[in-house]
């Protein structure tokens, strides 16, 4: 599936639900702030969104508040200035599991293949609960950052399509069309806390070593 153009299966889904004059419901999984303001400035036209922050990775318990609190002031101001409705959705149950699996990050690097198990992780749980609550489509607004890589997301998400067939996957690129810049500007533009690990505390602990590395 690498070489297909996701962005362009975006256009089309998106043509198709223009010409159906229906507004589909759509579960849009948010991994943090910055990533969630692009996508869903594009989504919100043409789906009732549900945001899903469902991150058991994030560490430790004040970053991932923190977190949460920047999506909830982003989905606030955004859709109180341009009159439109949301819901958010947490999930909170999930850490004890994930801290178990996360284990094997410890060995790996950033993007390798224990960050592919986080992402399929992360992603089973929302779209399990889009297709337990009957949500029309499902994404993901990860595919926006560049150190995501968009084609495994879009993987991982088509094979979960098989496995909850009544909720269809809505693939996505937002990198493409400059979606990262256009994100970054729009957090800036809502005062949005943009951090600088990706969230796991391994993830964090690299961090610090950069830190100390630049110093
Ligand atoms: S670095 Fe990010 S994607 Fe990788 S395991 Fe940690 S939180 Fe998950």
């Amino acid at each position: 599936m690498n070489n297909i153009d996701y962005n362009k299966k975006f256009n089309e889904m998106i043509e198709e639900i223009q010409k159906s004059n229906i507004r589909p419901s759509l579960f849009l999984h948010a991994c943090c702030s910055p990533c969630l303001t692009y996508p869903f400035s594009i989504l919100a036209k043409y789906f009732d969104v549900t945001v899903g922050f469902f991150n058991p990775n994030i560490y430790p318990k004040e970053e991932y508040d923190k977190r949460l609190e920047n999506v909830k002031k982003f989905l606030n101001n955004y859709c109180k200035d341009n009159n439109i409705k949301f819901n958010l959705i947490v999930n909170e149950e999930d850490f004890e599991k994930y801290n178990k699996d996360l284990l094997i990050r410890k060995d790996d690097f950033e993007g390798g293949m224990a960050c592919l198990k986080c992402h399929q992780y992360r992603l089973e749980l929302a779209y399990k609960y889009a297709y337990e609550h009957k949500f029309d489509f499902f994404t993901t607004v990860m595919t926006v950052s560049c150190l995501k890589p968009s084609a495994e997301l879009n993987k991982i998400a088509f094979d979960l399509e098989k496995k909850y067939p009544t909720t269809k996957y809505l693939y996505s690129d937002f990198k493409k069309n400059n979606g990262q810049l256009i994100g970054i500007k729009l957090a800036k533009e809502f005062d949005i806390y943009r951090q600088n690990y990706c969230g796991c505390k391994f993830s964090l602990l690299e961090r610090d070593k950069r830190l100390i590395n630049r110093k």
